[in-house]
């Protein structure tokens, strides 16, 4: 148990809820401010950290309207996590304002190895808790209080690490987010590169939050996926459509769909026969969303495909009435783009 849940564990329950809630506040900056708590609690609070992550560095990417910082945890770990806004006319009808997508970290590294991915060239050093990846969605919530406008409307676990491998933080933040911000549970997606034993927890257990999911799959032919996903578990593509009828019966509402991720690696992944697979594999998975992927740069031997090849993929699949998209890269020129996670804002 961590210290607060020490201190907090003989009150009653919404003692531990009354500062939780204040987290969110972002006129509140200490324990010490949360009228609500009587001054014993206050005081009792001062061994405990406000806030668990630092920033060493923010870099922004102005046009991208972009931003990356790497965190530093108690411990000296290090993680990052970055903010993307974008101009968002259809919602407010207001022009010039900004709604933000945080992408953040479940773990410090990750021990997926994915060939194409910087992340997994770091390797795990470990789990966060729950409170260090709130306080990532905390962290840009006071930024954009104190240094822009708008507010945050999508959370994806995109950052780095393997969210399923840190299930029960993942959970417990994602459960204070929906319990406590406006944010919905389709405000919030949760990647995974396909880690089997907590998919199947997530349509089992009772208290997984309903959000978004999203499958990295980067290929529906078995021997193209351990090459470039090496935690590919055998059988695995065998046994998604089972998963899948599982996640749609768990998951009814219409909006309920199982995302798949395809980043786009040339001469390995892009031809019509890899093509020819996802179309069979998907459509034994009940409503899906495909998003393309262009790839981001982390190997200089290794290239994406062209813009055309991915395009022609699109066209291809909208014909079979999938739903996909192009996904937009957003914060390449400062290496914050999807897959370029490697600790490097600091001293780069
Ligand atoms: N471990 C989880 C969460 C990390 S998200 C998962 O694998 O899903 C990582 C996302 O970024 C995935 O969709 C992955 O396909 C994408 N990604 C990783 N490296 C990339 C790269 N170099 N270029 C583009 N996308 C990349």
């Amino acid at each position: 148990m961590d210290e607060l849940g020490k201190i907090t564990a003989n009150l009653p329950r919404y003692r531990f809820q009354q500062i939780v809630s204040a987290w969110f506040e972002t006129s509140i900056r200490s324990f010490d401010s949360i009228s609500t708590l009587p001054q014993n609690l206050r005081e009792q609070l001062k061994t405990v950290d406000f806030m668990t992550v630092f920033p060493t560095g923010i870099k922004e990417d102005k046009g991208d309207l972009t931003f990356k910082t790497l965190l530093t945890l108690k411990d000296g770990a290090t993680v990052e996590t970055v903010l993307m806004g974008r101009v968002n006319k259809k919602i407010t009808g207001r022009p010039g304002e900004v709604r933000y997508t945080i992408c953040v970290s479940s773990q410090v590294g990750c021990p997926m190895k994915c060939t194409f991915c910087a992340t997994g060239r770091l390797g795990l050093k470990r789990n966060l808790t729950w409170r260090e990846i709130l306080d990532q969605y905390r962290f840009w919530n006071y930024f954009i209080a104190d240094h822009l406008e708008g507010k945050i409307d999508n959370i994806v676990f995109m950052g780095q690490g393997e969210p399923m491998l840190n299930y029960e933080n993942v959970k417990l933040t994602i459960n204070a987010i929906l319990k406590n911000t406006e944010l919905g549970p389709r405000q919030i997606t949760v990647s995974t590169v396909g880690v089997k034993a907590g998919m199947e927890k997530i349509v089992t257990d009772p208290d997984w939050p309903a959000v978004r999911f999203a499958l990295s799959l980067h290929s529906a032919i078995t021997e193209t996926r351990q090459k470039l996903v090496p935690s590919h578990a055998p059988g695995f593509l065998e046994w998604l459509p089972e998963w899948a009828k599982l996640y749609h019966e768990r998951f009814s509402a219409r909006t309920k769909f199982v995302g798949i991720e395809y980043t786009f690696i040339k001469d390995a992944n892009d031809d019509d026969k890899h093509l020819k697979a996802l179309v069979k594999l998907a459509s034994k998975l009940g409503k899906t969303r495909i998003n393309l992927i262009p790839y981001n740069s982390t190997d200089p031997n290794m290239l994406g495909s062209a813009m055309e090849v991915i395009e022609h993929w699109r066209e291809e699949l909208m014909k079979k009435d999938f739903t996909v998209t192009i996904r937009r890269s957003q914060g390449q020129r400062i290496a914050a783009a999807c897959g370029q996670l490697s600790n490097k804002v600091a001293n780069d």
